[in-house]
This record gives C-alpha cells, sequence and structure tokens, in this order.
C-alpha cells in the first residue's frame, strides 16, 4: 500500500466563486477527421474533431497535419490556417517551424476561443478512436507525438507541470490510458491523501497544461516568427477560394459543420464552476467530475453533455456541481 502526505482542501466557499462557463466540445463520429482534399483550386487538408482532448492531441496532430501537407502541397506554397484555437495555433507553429509562410484567418483567438475553457490535463478521453479510417495505432502515434512535443517545449513559459492526480475507487474506468506509455501506470491507494471522508482510490502523474498561458506563449512565438492572425468569419466555402494562399489547413473545428457540410460532428457541452485561483498543487480527476488548479482558476467540472447545443451557463448544473465537491471534501 502506498500512502503520501494529506493535502490542503480547497476552499470552495461561494465567495471565491469568479464565474460559471460552459462550452461545447467538438466531437465526430469516426474521431479526428486528418485528410486531403482537393477544393477548386486550392488544396485543403482538414485537422479537427478534437473532442474532449484537443489540447492533448494539438501538438500531434499538427505534426499530423505538416506531415500530410509535404506530401500534397508545393514546398514553397504560402499556407493558410483557419481557426486560431489551440489546433489551429499549434498547426501554425509546426508549420512556420518547418519554414512555411503562414497566415492565420479567424474569427476567434487564442483566449476567446472555445480552448481557452479547457483544464486541461493531458488525458485522451472524449473522443473517438474506433473508425477504421482513423485506427487506433495512427491515434497512438498521434499522442505520443503530441507528448513528446509538449515535453520538447519550455514548461514553464508555457504553462506545462507535472502533478499528481488522485482517483477515487469509484472513477469511471480509463485502463486504456496507461497503455501507450505517456502516462505512467496508476498506483492503487487504500487511502488516498487528500481531505474529506477516507476513500480508496489510486494515483497517477500527469501532465497539466495552464491553457491561458500555453495559448498566449503560442501567439507570443508565432507573431515572432512573422506570422499574422487575421480577424475573418467564412461564412462559405467559396470564400477560401479568394485566398491568396494555395494550401489551407482547415482547423475551424465546430465550424466545420457547416462551411464544409460534415453532419458527423457533434457536440459535448461542457459546465465549469471557476473559483478563485488556488494552488492546491494535486487534481482530483473523477471522470467529469473534475478539479483542476489552474493558475487563473481552480477549475471545477463538470459534465459532458453529448448532443447538446446550448452553451450558456447553467445555474443548476453549476450549483450540482459545486454540491458535489464539497461533499467530496466534506464541506457540506
Ligand atoms: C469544458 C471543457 C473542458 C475540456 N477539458 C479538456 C482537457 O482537460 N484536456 C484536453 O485536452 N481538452 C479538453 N477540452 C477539449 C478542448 O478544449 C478542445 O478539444 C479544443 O479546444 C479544440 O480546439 P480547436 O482549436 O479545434 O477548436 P476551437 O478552440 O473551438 O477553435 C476553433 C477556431 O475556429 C474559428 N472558427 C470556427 N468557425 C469559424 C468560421 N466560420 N469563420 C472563422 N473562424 C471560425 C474559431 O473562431 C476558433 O478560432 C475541454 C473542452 C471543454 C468544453
Amino acid at each position: 500500500m502506498a500512502q503520501s502526505t494529506q493535502f490542503q482542501a480547497p476552499d470552495l466557499s461561494d465567495e471565491r466563486i469568479l464565474r460559471i462557463v460552459a462550452g461545447i466540445r467538438p466531437c465526430r463520429h469516426g474521431g479526428l477527421r486528418l485528410e486531403a482534399q482537393q477544393l477548386g483550386s486550392k488544396t485543403l487538408i482538414h485537422n479537427y474533431g478534437h473532442g474532449g482532448c484537443g489540447i492533448t492531441l494539438s501538438m500531434g496532430t499538427a505534426i499530423a497535419a505538416a506531415d500530410l501537407l509535404e506530401q500534397c502541397s508545393e514546398a514553397d506554397a504560402q499556407i493558410a490556417i483557419l481557426g486560431a484555437g489551440v489546433v489551429g495555433l499549434t498547426t501554425a507553429r509546426e508549420l512556420s517551424l518547418r519554414g512555411r509562410k503562414v497566415t492565420i484567418y479567424a474569427e476567434k483567438s487564442g483566449t476567446e476561443t472555445l480552448s481557452a475553457l479547457a483544464g486541461a490535463l493531458f488525458l485522451p478521453v472524449g473522443i473517438e478512436t474506433e473508425h477504421p479510417d482513423i485506427g487506433h495505432e495512427r491515434f497512438l502515434n498521434i499522442l505520443t507525438d503530441s507528448k513528446h512535443a509538449l515535453d520538447q517545449l519550455d514548461q514553464a513559459r508555457y504553462g506545462i507541470q507535472d502533478l499528481p492526480v488522485y482517483e477515487p475507487a469509484f472513477a469511471a474506468d480509463s485502463e486504456f490510458l496507461f497503455t501507450n506509455g505517456t502516462i505512467a501506470p496508476p498506483t492503487d491507494l487504500d487511502l488516498l491523501p487528500i481531505p474529506g471522508p477516507p476513500r480508496s482510490g489510486r494515483t497517477f502523474n500527469a501532465t497539466f497544461i495552464h491553457t491561458h498561458r500555453f495559448l498566449n506563449t503560442l501567439i507570443e512565438d508565432l507573431a515572432n516568427a512573422g506570422v499574422e492572425i487575421q480577424s475573418r468569419s467564412f461564412t462559405d466555402r467559396q470564400e477560401l477560394e479568394h485566398l491568396q494562399e494555395p494550401t489551407i489547413v482547415n482547423c475551424l473545428a465546430l465550424g466545420s459543420r457547416s462551411l464544409f457540410d460534415d453532419q458527423s460532428l457533434y457536440p459535448a457541452r461542457g459546465i465549469l464552476v471557476h473559483m478563485e485561483p488556488q494552488d492546491l498543487g494535486y487534481i482530483i480527476h473523477d471522470g467529469y467530475k473534475y478539479m483542476f488548479p489552474r493558475e487563473d482558476a481552480l477549475v471545477l467540472g463538470g459534465c459532458f453533455d453529448e448532443g447538446v447545443w446550448e452553451d450558456t451557463p447553467d445555474e443548476l448544473i453549476a450549483d450540482e456541481i459545486l454540491a458535489h465537491h464539497r461533499r467530496f471534501f466534506g464541506l457540506s
């Protein structure tokens, strides 16, 4: 039996609540769309459908999209990236590092996007991977590439940190998370070293990404590399013909549903309660009921509501989330 020190309980009092936020995860039947297509005179590479783990996969899908692009685009072709969430920004970074001239076009960028809502824990959940075209092996390669690329970054500048995760015994089974080596295997504990009613469970170390810092640093590095982000909203794919770049990478996430008529995209709503930041040094993970100590907010999750497009923060669900975490820590 392994046991470690007792951690501090969070302060979950009403006065510490900052805001309630809601966002729609860009899920896709069949999983990621990473493929090339000819659209009139343009070569188009799709990179979307990251569901509940877009921060986790972003660096890996950026590499996969750049590899794909190199197979079907002239070496000196200028590149347009559509979208400036985590997927667009990491793809722009990868292509810029490979010497490409890149311009990003997006309605919103960085911390204005859905990507800024994410915790974010490096965990490949909330995504479909079983489609034969996607293949489990390709998914695991992307995951491995992503972890490797994250490890190469300046951890402090990009807001990347290793934190212990504690899962109560009744948490959803997720043994597959530990099979490909990107997350070290868990250790079973008879007693979790966290405040609240005594409970057994397990612990593992995981990579945690302070999303705002991550997105802001990506944008800073892209600006230094001469990558411009232009504010632009697309309503019809014919508009893409007018872009000056011959090669386009589509990182529009849910925006791809109407623009590229991809009905496989579907929503999974998440609601989070942001409390004042608290440097607790650990994560609680119990499926979508999680607690992440982000530097700008203590993030309390949550939910994964498949099929729900409504993204206004729901007070009743937020109350349930708060009540759950207060019970968990014996605070109510
Ligand atoms: C509550 C919640 C918690 C999450 N937690 C985690 C986590 O812990 N770990 C993790 O890895 N992932 C997590 N995720 C998932 C992650 O946030 C997403 O998978 C990821 O942000 C998707 O990134 P993206 O760049 O594809 O999409 P987005 O961030 O949505 O970016 C899309 C971009 O396209 C632009 N765009 C769209 N349509 C148009 C248009 N028509 N014209 C012009 N621009 C357009 C947008 O403005 C934006 O720039 C979470 C998600 C939610 C909602």
